[in-house]
């Protein structure tokens, strides 16, 4: 058996799984979000953001996967959500099956929203289906501008492109119009927010807008 059929029915067997958690999600109502990017791009930081501005508007749970550690479990927990580390232990993405077993430790009646932050990967993560209804790619301007374009089934597969860390742009080799023209290159239905985490949410850290988005998608799935 050549190695690309094993792959081939690996990736098989995690679509099966995958569709099991959509059902999932729809029977209980919950609208589910696969959070994707390199490492350090600020998808914790982000998460945290959203958290704070969706607090009180609706109910939240979040399923974090890391290689190593909880770190990030415990930043969101800060906000009252239900969250679930799932740890990898060396495995560079996320697969249905782990997703599976985490969400069985949360209640998803009641919850709206559920976010799954991957590992931090723009390779293989693209491949797995988790059962979420989108992914979001972030892409930091510490990055760059070529991801979309060195990694472009990440950026065809997300629905959604979050530009981080807008206020370094001033410091740093990325120019916004040439990533946003590289990402529409790759996939010109890519809806686009540019933010920051690290300057106060208010007018022009894209946070709200982003946030509101997200909160209107899950209301009207
Ligand atoms: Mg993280
Ligand atoms: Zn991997």
């Amino acid at each position: 058996m050549s190695v690309v059929t094993i792959e081939r029915k690996v990736l098989q067997k995690n679509d099966e799984l995958a569709q099991q958690n959509r059902s999932l999600f729809a029977q209980n109502g919950v609208f589910v979000i696969n959070l994707v990017s390199s490492p350090g791009s600020g998808k914790t930081s982000l998460l945290e953001r959203t958290l704070d501005h969706l607090n009180g508007k609706i109910n939240v749970a979040v399923v974090e996967g890391d290689v190593q550690t909880d770190l990030d479990a415990q930043r969101v927990a800060k906000f009252g959500v239900p969250v679930v580390q799932i740890v990898t232990n060396g495995a560079c993405h996320l697969e249905a099956k782990l997703v599976q077993d985490a969400i069985a430790n949360i209640d998803l009646k009641g919850v709206e929203l559920l976010v799954i932050e991957n590992v931090g990967n723009l390779v293989c993560p693209a491949g797995y289906d988790l059962g979420e209804a989108m992914k979001v790619v972030i892409a930091s301007t510490t990055e760059g501008d070529d991801k979309p374009l060195k990694y472009p089934a990440m950026f065809r597969n997300a629905s959604v492109l979050i530009i981080n860390k807008i206020d370094l742009v001033p410091y740093v080799n990325c120019n916004l119009e040439v990533l946003k023209k590289n990402a529409f290159q790759i996939n010109p239905n890519l809806t686009v927010f540019e933010t920051s985490c690290t300057i106060p949410t208010g007018v022009g850290t894209g946070i709200v807008e982003w946030s509101n988005w997200l909160l209107n998608k899950t209301r009207n799935s």
